[in-house]
Order: C-alpha cells, then sequence, then structure tokens
C-alpha cells in the first residue's frame, strides 16, 4: 500500500556552473510529493497525513520564501549574508535532483522512529521545479536507516 501527500514551498536557487539561464538567480514554486509504502494498521492506516506533515515542516518553514544556495558558491552566500536576507546553505548544488535526495534523507532520519513505528518500507520523494520538470529520490527504510537516525539526533543532544 502507498499512501502520498504534497508540500510545496517559494524559494529562489541558482546553478552557478549552468551554462544556461540557470547560472542567474531565479524563483521556483516547488512542490513536492512524498510517497511512504507500508501496510495499514488495524485501523486502516499506513501513517497519519498529519504526522508526516510535521515530520516535514520545520525543513518547509526553513526553505519557504527562502534562497537556497550551496555552500561552494561564495558570491550568492556572501549577498545574503550582507542583506540579511532568508536563506538555507545546503552542501550540495541546488538541482532538482539533490533536493529530492536530501528530502527523502531528511524524512529518513528527523522521522526515524515514526518510520519504524509505523513499518515504512520505501520513501519516495518526487520534487517538481516546474509543471514539467521534477526528480524523484528514494530511499529504502532499513533498520541501519533508523540506527542512524537515531545515532544522529543523539549526537544532536546537548551534553548534560
Ligand atoms: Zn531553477
Amino acid at each position: 500500500m502507498k499512501i502520498a501527500k504534497r508540500f510545496g514551498w517559494e524559494a529562489a536557487h541558482r546553478l552557478p556552473w549552468h551554462e544556461g539561464l540557470c547560472c542567474n538567480l531565479h524563483g521556483h514554486s516547488y512542490r513536492i510529493t512524498v510517497e511512504l509504502e507500508g501496510e495499514p494498521d488495524a485501523r486502516g492506516m499506513v501513517l497519519d497525513f498529519q504526522d508526516l506533515k510535521q515530520a516535514l515542516s520545520p525543513l518547509v518553514k526553513a526553505w519557504d520564501h527562502a534562497i537556497l544556495v550551496a555552500d561552494t558558491d561564495a558570491e550568492l552566500l556572501a549577498v545574503a549574508e550582507q542583506t540579511g536576507w532568508k536563506h538555507a546553505v545546503l552542501p550540495f548544488d541546488t538541482t532538482a535532483e539533490n533536493l529530492s535526495d536530501y528530502v527523502a534523507g531528511y524524512l529518513c532520519e528527523h522521522a526515524a522512529e515514526m518510520l519504524r513505528a509505523h513499518r515504512i518500507r520505501r520513501v519516495r520523494v518526487r520534487l517538481e521545479e516546474t509543471e514539467t520538470c521534477y526528480a524523484e529520490a528514494e530511499r529504502t527504510v532499513t533498520p541501519e536507516t533508523h540506527a542512524n537516525g537515531a545515532a544522529q539526533a543523539a549526537a544532536r543532544q546537548p551534553a548534560q
């Protein structure tokens, strides 16, 4: 059984090495479809859609009306920092492929416990950059995924 929920945000980005128009700062109305594969529980639910929304909400809030800037793009990074405009620094070029893969990884890491509790087997993220272009990333949810997610979550906790 598969369930899916759509999310969206507006953001600016550029690909500094691109030989066409994409090297210029420009915006997209990003739309993503997050698909989860698992089995319905006794109540007939794979996962509460609200729980999925809550899991992705911090990322969507951080990226909405922001500049998505690669940490290697010194020029754009300088503009974002000097102006104080809302921006998110990412450790990769902001292609649709990389963004979709990041969202899939984010969910597997930050919602590891939830995915495990609901026995979700697979996460798929389709990220639409325009009405005609999308990239799709997929992660298989394994016990290792959960263990790594839990370990990373624990590492972020301040030391007692
Ligand atoms: Zn673009």
